[in-house]
This record gives C-alpha cells, sequence and structure tokens, in this order.
C-alpha cells in the first residue's frame, strides 16, 4: 500500500510552526478539524509519534485497530489513525513519502541494549524522550501512558515470511506526512535519536511540524 498525495497547504498560512530539533521530545494539542504536517526536512528521519484524546487521555492510538480495520500494515494517505476505543483520531490526508511504519515500537534503553550492546544502555533513546516530554505536559501521566506509537518516515518492511527488517528509510529531504484531527488530539513526538540503526542514516536530524486551521 502506497498513496503518494502532495498537500494543498501553503505554509505561509500555518497558524503554528515549530523545528523540533534531531533528538528532542515535544508535544502539541490539535483541535478537531485542524491539520498538522510533519516534514523530514533533511530526509531518512525516523519521527516516534503517540496520539491521545485531549479530553480523555486513557484513549489512545491503536496500532491494531489501525491494522484490523484497513487491512494493512502501512501507514499512508487515507489511513485511520485509531483510538483503543476504535474510534478516528486522526486521518492522514496528504503524503508525499508513501510508507510509515506502525510495528517496530520505540527504542528505549532495553532495546538498545537487546539489539544492538550492553555499553548502549546510557545512550540517548525515544522512550526516555517520551517520559520527559510527558513530564513537562503535566497531566499526571507517566510510562504507564507509553503504548503503540506510529515511527513516520521509517521503514519497516515484514519480510514473506513475516519477519521485521530495519531498513535504510524510503523518505528523503523535504518529504511531508499530514493528517486531520478528527477529535481534540494530543501529539506526543520523540523525534529519535537512534545512532545505531539505519533508519535514520545514522545521523539523527530536525523535522517540522506545521499546522493550519482548515
Ligand atoms: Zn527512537
Amino acid at each position: 500500500m502506497q498513496s503518494l498525495q502532495e498537500s494543498q497547504l501553503s505554509p505561509e498560512r500555518a497558524v503554528f510552526s515549530q523545528v523540533i530539533e534531531a533528538g528532542l521530545g515535544f508535544t502539541h494539542e490539535l483541535g478537531r478539524g485542524q491539520v498538522a504536517r510533519i516534514v523530514d526536512l533533511h530526509g531518512n528521519q525516523a519521527v516516534d509519534t503517540l496520539f491521545f484524546n485531549a479530553r480523555d487521555l486513557d484513549e489512545r492510538y491503536s496500532a491494531t485497530e489501525t491494522i484490523r480495520r484497513q487491512g494493512n500494515i502501512y501507514l499512508t494517505t487515507g489511513s485511520a489513525l485509531r483510538s483503543s476505543e476504535g474510534r478516528v483520531l486522526l486521518t492522514i490526508v496528504a503524503d508525499t513519502c508513501g510508507r510509515h511504519d506502525t510495528l517496530g515500537g520505540a527504542c528505549s534503553a532495553e532495546s538498545n541494549q537487546v539489539r544492538y550492546a550492553l555499553d548502549k544502555h546510557y545512550m540517548h533513546n525515544c522512550r526516555d524522550s517520551f517520559l520527559l516530554s510527558l513530564a513537562r505536559y503535566g497531566h499526571g501521566m507517566t510510562k504507564r501512558d507509553l503504548s503503540h506509537n506510529i515511527n513516520f518516515f521509517m521503514n519497516v518492511p515484514v519480510t514473506p515470511e513475516g519477519g521485521l527488517s530495519f531498513e535504510d528509510g524510503v523518505s528523503g529531504p523535504g518529504r511531508y506526512v499530514e493528517m486531520r484531527a478528527e477529535m481534540d488530539v494530543l501529539v506526543l513526538i520523540s523525534n529519535c535519536p537512534q545512532l545505531n540503526n539505519p533508519c535514520n542514516a545514522y545521523n539523527p536530524t530536525p523535522v517540522q511540524f506545521l499546522v493550519w486551521d482548515v
């Protein structure tokens, strides 16, 4: 499944724009109907992202519901990003990358040790960025609130045997994905600091987050 679709929205008319530096976390609340775009400024970056219903933080993005209902493991234009209650949090309305992962999970101190080496335990990772961002956001959210995530721009193909493999990215400089909030949504991003796998070409880079009132 790959559905390339360009957006008609111009960056000059965005009501919010922020560059998320390489390796940093970020939170933002989207109002229902707003459209958000994530731009892979330099290409081959992985943007680990969780979504929550901003009015009921116990309802959050579910990879299982999303995959089951669309009958496909990859995310692209037209994908409805569903919640733990089966409702649509956001819909992907434009995509110039063509494929996004929701199976690979987010990197952590533990996964860095298991996948790479014991001495990688102290390296900066997405899970720690999520926790720091949640602590700043408040509302009592903790590691218990970290569940399924999307890895925008990340290439994790599934082999014919059903295996997962982390591959060189399929994105490029300036490619973007855009989604419309179907309810008030809290966005939680870790712009992945990973230095040990090819998903971000071993070189974390900044991304841009833009919002429009449509
Ligand atoms: Zn990561």
